[in-house]
């Protein structure tokens, strides 16, 4: 056990984590940014390389949030102020369809699902970083094993997304097209990420996409500004960069493991992310 490691154990074996969130977290709310969830642990691939959770280690990690806190629906997370935890999952794998979905109504918990429509059109068209990961692991993209593509590395089928977007345990919001960091983008291609993904997304499911969330949690002023004036209600960040635009700037807690010792050290500070009362007027829905 490495020194940080034995500072989270200790840090939740003495009770400060509890206690921490007892006081921080007594009604507050907060959302959680999960990723990928794979079928199982592939012994012969880096962890690196693989989804952070596999479906064992979700459960686990649900497990864990249910003798805690209340599931909020994205309506009561946006709308009201109930106590409780959202949780959230980025880039639309295959995997949220096949693996999350099916976990999510085992516990009766609702998921908002940010989906980066590129991978969607053609599930193989990886995500830039999908095809990095694939080939520090592999001679090259081709030379994944198909198994593993599958479970792992693929985008949402058009009909996975459909089936996600009509189950009561899933909701469609848009993370790009192509995952870049907006910052860096210029006018014209910032749009086009906001809105043709937007677009896609809805014609696709039918329904109303209003919620968004940044590739990398990556943001300025200019780019929430951009996602408010392109339709969106809400958007999601990692930690907020505070430019003003509370709804357009909801901060997540990203869990990376699963281990009770790593959750509860993770969400003991709930950091000044306690966010209390409705942060999106009723009115703008
Ligand atoms: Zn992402």
């Amino acid at each position: 056990m490495n020194a940080r490691d034995l500072a989270v154990w200790l840090f939740a074996r003495v009770g400060m984590a509890a206690f921490l969130r007892k006081i921080l977290v007594r009604d507050g709310r907060f959302a959680l940014n999960l990723h990928g969830v794979s079928s199982r642990r592939y012994k012969t691939v880096p962890q690196n390389l693989q989804p952070h959770h596999s479906v064992g280690e979700f459960r686990q990690v649900l497990t864990w949030l249910s003798a805690r806190y209340n599931f909020l629906s994205v309506d009561d997370f946006l709308f009201t102020d109930f106590p409780g935890v959202l949780l959230t999952f980025d880039d639309g794998h295959a995997n949220n369809f096949t693996n999350v979905l099916p976990v999510l109504a085992e516990f009766g918990a609702q998921g908002l699902f940010f989906v980066s429509t590129q991978h969607v059109r053609s599930p193989r068209n990886w995500l830039t970083f999908v095809c990095e990961q694939a080939r520090l692991g592999w001679e090259s993209e081709m030379a994944v094993p198909e198994d593993f593509a599958r479970d792992c590395y693929d985008g949402l089928s058009d009909e996975q997304l459909v089936e996600l977007a009509g189950s009561p345990y899933g909701v469609i919001g848009s993370h790009t097209v192509h995952h870049p960091s907006l910052s860096g983008c210029s006018d014209i291609e910032l749009q086009a990420e906001l809105i043709e993904s937007r677009h896609y997304l809805q014609q696709l499911t039918g329904q109303d996409v209003n919620c968004f969330a940044y590739p990398y949690g990556d943001y300025n002023l200019d780019v929430a500004r951009s996602v408010k004036h392109a339709g969106y209600k809400a958007a999601f960040a990692v930690d907020p960069v505070l430019v003003g635009m509370p709804a357009f700037e909801i901060p997540r807690v990203d869990l990376y493991y699963a281990s009770p010792d790593y959750l509860s050290a993770k969400l003991s500070g709930l950091h000044r992310g306690a966010i209390r009362g409705a942060i999106v007027d009723r009115g703008e829905r």
